[in-house]
């Protein structure tokens, strides 16, 4: 099935910084490869300019995995998570970034939350919360605030992350598709209820995919799909549009993926390196 919605063009005289600076918030010891698979989707899905913020430990390990990505060391706690001091350095820091995502490998430490509230601050800016960022939202009773508009913002929660935003199980499939709905009609946001298929919910508007396959049931492709939505954002689409283009996009690279590896087989790295493949198709 093709796209839902053109990709983005670049113009001929096109110029790096024209194609979205991004960033992705994320990482900590044990977990750099989950901020390092968003941070390379996202140079992958087209953004000119990629940088991760991660814990001080980190960074010559999320560095080292791509020649292209930049990095941006914050304080860490002593297991080597964002602590308190973090936020002040990624205040000084956040400002040219079109769209930034948040939450792949983080944990939840109390900087961990402070760098969610600080992002929920930028009512103006793109964001994506993913991963840890979602469970930071729910230990901060982000869900039953008062009914607000947050901004752009797009939310893509696993059903176990789902269940800790609504307190709907995952074997309550519809409950968590019609609560996550509701959620994103309180805050005015987007939210991506991921699973086989994902289903894509605004305020009003309710769209399912039709690609993707079990082999993608793996550690890591949520990763992925964090930094394709994040880098669509940064190029200028709406959250739906980046929303429903990065999530037909992660199930074409999952069964591009399957085609060449198999479901057993495959990983999130090749579902990552298949991502040109389609992005060339569709050019
Ligand atoms: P996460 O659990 O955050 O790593 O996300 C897993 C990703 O893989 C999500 O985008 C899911 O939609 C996708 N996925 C997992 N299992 C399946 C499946 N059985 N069919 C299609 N997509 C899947
Ligand atoms: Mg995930």
């Amino acid at each position: 099935m093709p796209p839902p919605l053109p990709f983005p063009t670049r113009a001929s005289d096109a110029h790096k910084g024209d194609l979205g600076r991004v960033l992705l918030i994320g990482g900590s010891r044990g977990m750099a490869g989950s901020i390092s698979l968003s941070a390379i989707a996202a140079l992958h899905t087209g953004s000119g300019l990629v940088s991760a913020a991660v814990p001080d430990r980190c960074l010559e390990t999320v560095a080292s995995f791509h020649p292209c990505l930049m990095t941006i060391p914050l304080k860490q706690n002593s297991q080597g998570q964002f602590c308190t001091d973090a936020v002040s350095e990624l205040t000084q820091r956040i400002g040219p970034f079109d769209a930034i995502g948040c939450g792949p490998g983080m944990s939840t430490s109390e900087g961990a939350i402070e760098v969610v509230r600080l992002l929920l601050r930028q009512r103006n800016r793109k964001r994506v919360f993913d991963a840890d960022a979602i469970n930071c939202l729910a230990t901060m009773g982000w869900p039953t605030t008062a009914t607000s508009d947050a901004g752009p913002i797009v939310l893509t929660p696993h059903p176990g992350e789902l269940l800790r935003l609504t307190g709907v199980a995952p074997s309550e499939r519809d409950g968590q598709i019609d609560a996550a709905q509701a959620l994103a009609a309180q805050h005015n946001v987007t939210i991506v209820v991921k699973g086989g298929p994902t289903v894509v919910v605004a305020p009003e508007q309710r769209w399912t995919n039709d690609n993707g396959n079990p082999g993608m049931a793996t550690g890591g492709t949520g990763d992925v799909l964090a930094g394709m939505i994040t880098s669509l954002l940064g190029q200028g689409m709406s959250p739906w549009d980046a929303a429903r283009l990065g999530v037909w996009l992660h199930g074409a690279a999952g069964d591009e993926a399957a085609k060449t590896h198999g479901q057993a087989g495959m990983t999130a790295l090749e579902l990552l390196l298949a991502i040109p493949k389609l992005t060339a198709a569709y050019e």
